[in-house]
């Protein structure tokens, strides 16, 4: 079952100043490994998610386009068609909503370049994903098999 993952953009990748968080490479290339769908999405509309990863690609000397499926505006994740979803965001409302509706979620603190000395809420976020597959997955296996 294909996993679509949808990533925001400030406060969870950058910070207010374009600063890069750490573990940006690692989570895109943990997701893509992991077969999940990615869809980079910001409420300040999909042209503005797509200038961002061009920044952060820039900065990092990483193409991230063969690892992003979709760039969207926030309002427009309602039309993702997908049976498996998870959510990786510093927004409190919007994980706790996405929680009751029964998805995936990983609630990251907005970064703050200067507030940590080791910053690893995306390698968190890519283990949270992992979780979040395998613990599906059983349970389909468990539910089938009726143990
Ligand atoms: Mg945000």
């Amino acid at each position: 079952m294909i996993t679509v993952v949808f990533v925001d953009v400030d406060g969870t990748l950058v910070d207010e100043k374009d600063n890069v968080r750490p573990w940006v490479k690692g989570l895109f290339n943990y997701l893509k490994h992991a077969d999940c769908s990615v869809v980079v999405w910001s409420a300040g509309g999909q042209g503005y998610a797509e200038r961002k990863m061009e920044m952060i690609g820039r900065k990092l000397e990483f193409d991230f386009t063969p690892l992003v499926d979709a760039y969207l505006w926030k309002v427009d994740g309602q039309s993702v068609y997908a049976e498996s979803r998870f959510y990786i965001d510093d927004a409190e409302g919007l994980i706790d909503a996405m929680k009751l509706s029964g998805y995936g979620t990983f609630l990251v603190p907005f970064y703050c370049s200067s507030a940590e000395a080791v910053d690893n809420w995306l390698l968190k976020a890519a283990e949270a994903v992992e979780h979040f597959i395998d613990a599906r997955d059983s349970g389909e296996v468990s539910s089938d098999d009726g143990d």
